[in-house]
């Protein structure tokens, strides 16, 4: 099982990606936390990272994507994932599909939860009061709406194209989330 889970900052990728990597004992891939590992580490990845990440930036593509080349490379990603936060631009598509190609396989689905944008900005400024995360506060949180907007949200159409998205409503409990997931993913 090859999956990613896509939706806006707030949706609540993480949480429920946490869920089905319990649910189907796969690891779950988040590039957001691998960044911050990296800049509470203090490695060069993370210094790098952290003057983006902390003005609601991305990344830069030959940066996110070579991180995630080597992760997909350990051993207990060889079979099975749940990606979270990554692809969020068309060239990270092009190079998860050209890493998936080398191997042989291809996606099993992406996960789309859909929130109301405003529900968005509220659950994120309630996050901010709590995670000390320098990227949560309402100027940066809105920013990057709107770069999700402009950079992430086309790719639900390449994907769609191919038939592989899984339309999930991300609005109400945790738990009703993870039920409706769990109901739409393949057994
Ligand atoms: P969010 O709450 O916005 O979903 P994440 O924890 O997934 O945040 O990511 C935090 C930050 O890490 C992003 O705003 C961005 O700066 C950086 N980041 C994470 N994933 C990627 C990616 N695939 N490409 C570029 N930057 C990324």
């Amino acid at each position: 099982m090859r999956l990613i889970i896509m939706g806006p900052p707030g949706a609540g990728k993480g949480t429920q990606a946490k869920f089905i990597a319990e649910h189907f004992k796969i690891p779950a891939i988040s590039t957001g936390d691998i960044f911050r590992a990296n800049v509470s580490e203090g490695t060069e990845l993370g210094i790098e990272a952290k003057r983006y990440m902390d003005a609601g930036e991305y990344v830069p593509d030959e940066v996110t994507n070579a991180m995630v080349k080597d992760r997909l490379a350990q051993d207990d990603a060889r079979d099975a994932f749940i990606l979270d936060g990554y692809p969020r631009t068309v060239d990270q598509v092009s190079t998860l599909d050209g890493i998936l190609d080398s191997l042989g396989t291809k996606l099993d689905g992406v996960i789309e939860l859909v929130v109301d944008p405003e529900e968005l900005i509220q659950r994120l400024l309630k996050r901010a009061e709590t995670s000390g995360r320098a990227d949560d506060t309402e100027q940066v949180i809105r920013h990057r709406q709107e770069v999700y907007t402009a950079e992430t949200a086309p790719l639900l159409e390449v994907y769609g194209s191919r038939g592989i998205v899984i339309e999930v409503d991300g609005m109400g409990d945790v738990d009703e989330v993870t039920q409706r997931i769990d109901a739409a993913l393949p057994a």
